[in-house]
């Protein structure tokens, strides 16, 4: 298993939005900032600050790059056009390419492990009295590394769920579905992985799947999606209240990895400030809530985070 990135998987990543859909390039690798350093003194100040007060953590897709995973605003991100909800749920060919590099892509998710980040984020929460992780990314990997409790706030790739009667199955079975349905593609899944890592958005040989196949839903014949969040589609209202929840516990917000360019993270920060909570926002670029922090770190999540664990042990 290689540390390369995953293939594009047809908006796995790419999701989120509570109901605005900005541009897959509205706040892109253009926004700068990459590279920068706090200074020793700034870390140890961010560390007092929620030293045994109750913090919630904020993650996005910085938090699993370590765990090569994309991050499609980060420092080396590629600008792709993201499918929307609309698309998916409104063309059939725009579903059979959504499953093609799906299945291409959950060969490589699949062996997806925390990484030095997520480890010490979960060190974290039993040293200080972290509220919960609230994540925008969907690859489950916080509670892989130990954290309680994670709120999926984009939901969570192991999961299908069915549009029609809401029946949540498991992609890990609806895999071997779609290997089923297109025995001649998983013969290639190797090279058509290789391909669409490689082929500009809409080139690869992934892409041109208008005979790929895909499953309804077994229970009542239904359009299944991921149980994920995609551009143009709102959070689930539970989930929002559980995250909600969390932070109204918390005294301080800690943002990690994430350039808070969707709303429903971008909301968190806001809130807090409205509400006098500290907020501290840890991210190799620039983000939406720099003029909003309490205190605005820099550096590698995986150092800073190793650095706080010892820092309250
Ligand atoms: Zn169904």
């Amino acid at each position: 298993m290689s540390n390369a990135p995953v293939p594009d998987v047809g908006g796995w990543f790419r999701t989120a939005t509570s109901g605005v859909a900005l541009p897959a390039t509205a706040w892109g690798p253009g926004a700068g900032g990459f590279g920068r350093v706090s200074h020793d003194d700034d870390l140890a100040a961010a560390a007092d600050l929620f030293r045994g007060r109750p913090t919630l953590v904020l993650t996005g897709a910085g938090m699993s790059t370590g765990s090569g995973l994309p991050d499609y605003r980060g420092r080396d991100a590629v600008p792709r056009s993201p499918m929307t909800y609309q698309e998916f749920v409104g063309s059939d060919l725009s579903r059979r390419r959504y499953w093609a590099r799906s299945t291409v892509g959950w060969r490589w998710f699949v062996h997806a492990r925390p990484n030095e980040a997520h480890r010490a984020l979960a060190a974290l929460g039993g040293l200080t009295p972290v509220t919960g992780v609230v994540t925008q990314n969907v690859d489950g990997l916080h509670q892989a590394a130990g954290s309680a409790p994670v709120v999926d706030l984009h939901g969570n790739l192991s999961r299908v769920v069915c549009l029609d009667c809401r029946a949540l199955s498991d992609r890990h079975a609806l895999q071997e579905d779609l290997l089923a349905l297109n025995p001649g593609f998983a013969d290639r899944l190797v090279d058509l992985a290789e391909d669409s890592r490689n082929a500009p958005d809409g080139d690869a040989e992934v892409d041109r799947t208008e005979d790929f196949r895909y499953p309804p839903c077994r229970r009542c014949g239904g359009m299944l999606k991921p149980d994920v969040v995609f551009f143009g589609e709102n959070a689930d209202r539970s989930v929002v209240d559980r995250a909600k929840g969390l932070f109204g516990e918390a005294e301080a917000l800690l943002v990690l990895g994430s350039s808070l360019s969707v709303m429903s993270g971008l909301r968190f920060v806001r809130r807090a400030v409205q509400q006098g909570k500290d907020v501290v926002i840890l991210n190799d670029g620039a983000t939406r809530g720099d003029d909003l922090a309490t205190l605005r770190l820099h550096g590698r999540l995986e150092h800073v985070l190793t650095r706080w664990v010892e820092d309250l042990a």
